[in-house]
């Protein structure tokens, strides 16, 4: 078994995780490891964002031109038949950011592990976590990695960046508060041949759930169906055959997507359910992006949160490790409830704005939850 050392292990090289490493190494002297359970190649889902990605990369120091130039598709329509059969324009629905664009998510990915990388950073994937031992000083892990075989890593430090399903959090006893089970079941879809996409996005609910779909960079459409995960298994909804016909009984979603082919006879499955990381107060360990907090894809907040969270806890980091100021960890367990506080009274709102399936299962249990008025002003204080 070989032996390393570093301050801070990030586990997860997802926007969350990266964004953590690399706002550590623009500040600080600190030496940051990003572990990676898959080869990288697995699909990454989530590519709908607002302008305010820019500030965001800004902060982080990175360019617009250390990303592919077809990283970032502008989305100039977004449709919502949302609540009647009458098109809506879905930011004015939602009140997101006017301005959306299509990330290319694989590349976008892929540009801020380079430059975590270039800064010094030392990414490891296919690393899978075996043991983690708190100590006085910290942490011994010890991992599993493919070529390199058993790592044992002692640190200072962990962030917890491995998003929704994390399988770190409940090895450390953390537990999430889950108000729903969304699950995402989708794919990719290519237009009839010749035919160029149109930069939009359109969203329309049914009385099982709603379906989305946009032009990624790669001129394919991007395809998902989102209901709760004991419905979409009732009604075999992993299977091709029955996602095609629930497609074919839209209204308006199978007129926009006519002639148009799939890519893989096979769906991609995620859990999109909205949850909260119950405060812990563990010593050398913060949770970010959605392995804190994980919201409904309706409300495109994932990505932009992953990263400011990512950023957020890698400052506290730097000061904690530094032996800077005060502890500041207890107030970002509380913003991070706050955060999530206000997010659902947004979502319970969103969800309010469809009353023709009330009495569905998927309508109804979004409807009977928090009766607290939404209100229009409640932003989230930290992560705006
Ligand atoms: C279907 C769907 C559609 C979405 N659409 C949008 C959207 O349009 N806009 C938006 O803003 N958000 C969207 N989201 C949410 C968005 O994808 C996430 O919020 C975002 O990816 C979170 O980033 P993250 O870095 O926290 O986690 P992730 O991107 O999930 O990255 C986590 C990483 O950790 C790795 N990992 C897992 N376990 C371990 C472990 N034990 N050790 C080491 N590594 C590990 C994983 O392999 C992965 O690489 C969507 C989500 C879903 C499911």
């Amino acid at each position: 078994m070989s032996a390393h050392g570093c301050d801070v292990v990030i586990f997860g090289a997802g926007p969350a995780g990266l964004s953590a490493g690399i706002t550590l190494l623009n500040h600080t002297q600190l030496s940051v490891w990003i572990v990676e359970q898959s080869n990288l190649q697995s699909l990454r889902v989530g590519e709908s964002v607002s302008a305010s990605i820019f500030s965001l990369l800004d902060y982080l120091q990175l360019s617009r031109d250390e990303f592919p130039p077809t990283c970032f598709l502008p989305t100039y329509s977004s449709t919502a038949y949302w609540g009647s059969d009458k098109p809506t324009n879905r930011e004015s629905l939602f009140s997101v950011e006017s301005q959306g664009y299509q990330l290319d998510r694989q590349a976008f990915d892929f540009s801020l592990m380079e430059k975590f990388t270039a800064l010094g950073g030392h990414l490891l994937p296919r690393c899978h976590i075996q043991q983690m031992q708190p100590t006085t000083q910290g942490w011994q892990l010890r991992f599993d990695h493919v070529e390199q075989g058993s790592l044992s890593v002692e640190c200072r430090f962990i962030l917890d960046a491995s998003g929704r399903q994390t399988s770190l959090a409940p090895k450390l006893g953390i537990r999430y508060r889950e108000v729903d089970r969304l699950t995402g079941v989708g794919l990719f879809m290519q237009p009839p041949a010749g035919q160029s996409l149109v930069q939009e996005q359109w969203i329309e609910s049914t009385e099982l759930g709603w379906w989305y779909c946009a032009a990624t960079p790669g001129n394919q459409w991007v395809v998902t169906f989102f209901s709760d995960a004991d419905l979409l298994h009732q009604h075999r909804l992993n299977r091709l055959d029955c996602w095609l016909s629930l497609l074919a009984s839209t209204h308006k979603m199978k007129n926009k997507l006519a002639g148009a082919r799939t890519c893989s006879s096979k769906l991609w499955l995620k859990s999109a359910a909205s949850k909260c990381c119950l405060p812990a107060w563990l010593s050398g360990y913060l949770p970010v992006g959605d392995a804190a907090l994980a919201f409904d894809p309706i409300t495109s907040m994932g990505l932009g949160f992953a990263m400011t969270s990512g950023a957020e806890a890698a400052r506290i980091v730097a000061s904690l490790l530094g032996g800077l100021g005060v502890d500041v960890s207890p107030d970002y367990w509380q913003q991070l409830n706050q955060h999530f506080q206000s997010y659902l009274k947004n979502r319970q709102q969103f969800y309010t704005l469809e009353q023709r399936w009330s009495s569905a299962p998927f309508w109804h249990r979004r409807h009977g939850e928090s009766k607290e008025p939404a209100s229009d002003t409640a932003q989230p204080h930290l992560y705006t």
